[in-house]
């Protein structure tokens, strides 16, 4: 038996592209300014490639200047620096984002710490880390993924969450520690658990908003979910599933579906949940970025 309602991650992201959309189209009419996303992508890692190929399309949809930059596998560390030194100075460019994971040899943290602050709009620089965490939210540029599912909840349970516990599963600096910044930021009671918590069906079973973000298939279960929770499913699990009969691989989160709707009182779908809000969120971080380089509000 179904209770939960479905957040349509889809429907929600096309509805923001289209006012992005439209405030590009503005701020290009009345300041001169087109927004300008640049992306590095290192070697041939083909999610990376899906990934880039999407993130330039909605980019053009939205209608920014998109940059795309294919840099070889064995690309040595000075070279991307060079790289993003030059986009850093380009005023035509106003959000530079540089695809992960990288190639080993390269260091992650030397990279994603050279783009300029003001042009982070992943918000992996430790300055917009820093006043995330801080509480400065609303100067800080906030990772893509936790971003949207803020705004999903958001419109699930209103803009202040006090009084209501949230479990954020998976502490990656990516997801999980934004994820959990933003909801203390609303006022949400908040706990981060991961792979050494203990008896997580326990903790989880206390939460009114989850949040998973591991990488594990169908691992939350209806059992461990309060009643009534809403569920965020970040996880992007490939795995066989039958389809028309026929042995197929697709796409599967971190909580079990089916099954936790039958508990839950709302839950994001994989695939059409977290993973279209979060480009969209890239195009609103890039928007903005354009507008701060020239002196509007963000
Ligand atoms: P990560 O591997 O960096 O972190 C995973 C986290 O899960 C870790 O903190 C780990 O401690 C925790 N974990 C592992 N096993 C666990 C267990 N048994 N119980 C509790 N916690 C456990 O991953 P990430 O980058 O945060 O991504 C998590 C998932 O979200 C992946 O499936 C990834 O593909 C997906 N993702 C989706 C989007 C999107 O746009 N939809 C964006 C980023 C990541």
């Amino acid at each position: 038996m179904t209770v939960a309602k479905r957040i349509d991650g889809k429907a929600k992201a096309a509805q923001l592209a289209e006012s992005i959309t439209q405030e590009t189209a503005s701020l290009l009419k009345e300041h001169g300014i087109k927004p300008g996303l640049a992306v590095v992508i290192i070697g041939e890692d083909p999610a990376s490639q899906v990934y880039v190929r999407n993130k330039k399309r909605t980019a053009e949809s939205c209608g920014f200047h998109s940059v795309q930059h294919k840099v070889a596998e064995d690309v040595s560390q000075s070279d991307v620096l060079k790289l993003i030194d030059a986009l850093n100075r380009d005023d035509a460019i106003h959000g530079i984002l540089v695809q992960l994971p990288l190639p080993g040899h390269l260091d992650e943290q030397l990279i994603t710490q050279a783009i300029e602050p003001s042009k982070d709009v992943d918000g992996f620089h430790f300055v917009n880390i820093g006043k995330l965490t801080a509480g400065h939210t609303r100067d800080a540029f906030v990772p893509c993924t936790p971003a949207g599912c803020m705004l999903m909840i958001e419109d699930e349970l209103g803009s202040d969450l006090s009084g209501k516990n949230a479990v954020v599963i998976g502490r990656s600096n990516i997801v999980g520690k934004p994820m959990a910044s933003l909801l203390l930021q609303a006022n949400a009671t908040v706990t981060v658990t991961h792979s050494r918590t203990k008896d997580l069906p326990k903790v989880v079973a206390g939460a009114d908003i989850i949040v998973a973000a591991v990488g594990r298939p169908d691992m939350v279960k209806a059992d461990w979910i309060k009643p009534g929770a809403v569920i965020i499913d970040v996880g992007i699990n490939r795995v066989e599933k039958i389809i028309d009969g026929e042995t197929k691989m697709g796409l599967t989160g971190d909580v079990d579906y089916e099954d936790a709707c039958t508990v839950a009182g709302a839950v994001t779908p994989v695939p059409g949940g977290v993973g279209p809000m979060t480009i969209t969120m890239l195009m609103a971080n890039t928007l903005r970025a354009a507008r701060l380089s020239a002196g509007l509000e963000g």
